[in-house]
């Protein structure tokens, strides 16, 4: 059985590779990152540390044109700028809709095309690393375990029955996505959450602010703070 790990180069899909490999062994693990039109590369970059770390083949996908008419905050197409707030904070401005760096659709799309990759390659299982954190609030409303349900039907019946999905943080709060990643040693000096680019995290965006709380959760020191000499 092989698996096809969906890896953005950050804390959850790198925990999720560990998985991956700790079940099926890094034979059998594949890698798949897709680049969306980020305003910065630095993920990538983190994606194909990750994956040389642990041994196993990246294909890397560009579908950044999909997004081009996209006012994302996160995209090159956009002027806005990436809200340096926590995600409560967002949310309370938000009337119950997505915040501002929901990417349109975002895991759909992955999922279908790690589908088609999956079964062009041989795997019968696609990990991923969305978690309860990123749902909550409907920030990310395709992080939810309602969405990971409905898309793995689509793909089990799609597919001849012959893949699934395999969410392993869906019900999961970034804490203990963390505290795995602890158990399984995961190398998170390579990872990269920020969503800015620069050679350090920002600290201030809403993804930084969920990394800091998650390793203090664990009291922890975050490995690739300490690398950037933050902490
Ligand atoms: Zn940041």
């Amino acid at each position: 059985m092989k698996a096809l790990v969906l890896l953005s180069g950050g804390l959850d899909s790198t925990t999720c590779l560990a998985l991956a490999v700790e079940h099926y062994g890094k034979e059998n693990v594949e890698g798949l990152c897709i680049f969306y039109g980020q305003k910065h590369t630095r993920e990538l970059r983190a994606a194909r540390a990750v994956a040389a770390y642990y041994g196993i083949s990246l294909t890397e996908l560009d579908l950044a044109r999909i997004f081009a008419g996209s006012d994302c905050t996160l995209l090159q197409g956009s002027t806005g700028e990436i809200p340096k707030e926590s995600y409560a904070e967002q949310l309370e401005k938000t009337d119950g809709k997505p915040v501002s760096t929901y990417v349109p659709f975002r895991n759909g799309l992955f999922l279908s095309s790690a589908a088609s990759v999956a079964l062009s390659k041989g795997c019968s299982v696609i990990y991923y690393g969305a978690h309860a954190d990123d749902a909550a609030g409907n920030a990310y409303p395709d992080c939810s375990e309602a969405f990971n349900n409905a898309m793995n039907e689509a793909i089990f019946i799609g597919s001849g029955e012959e893949l699934h999905i395999e969410a392993p943080f869906v019900d999961k709060t970034k804490a203990d996505i963390v505290a795995e990643g602890l158990r399984l040693h995961v190398p998170y000096e390579l990872t990269w959450s920020c969503y800015e680019g620069g050679t350090v995290p920002c600290g201030q965006c809403g993804t930084c602010r969920d990394r800091a709380a998650a390793f203090a959760a664990n009291n922890a020191k975050d490995p690739a703070l300490k690398k950037a000499g933050k902490a």
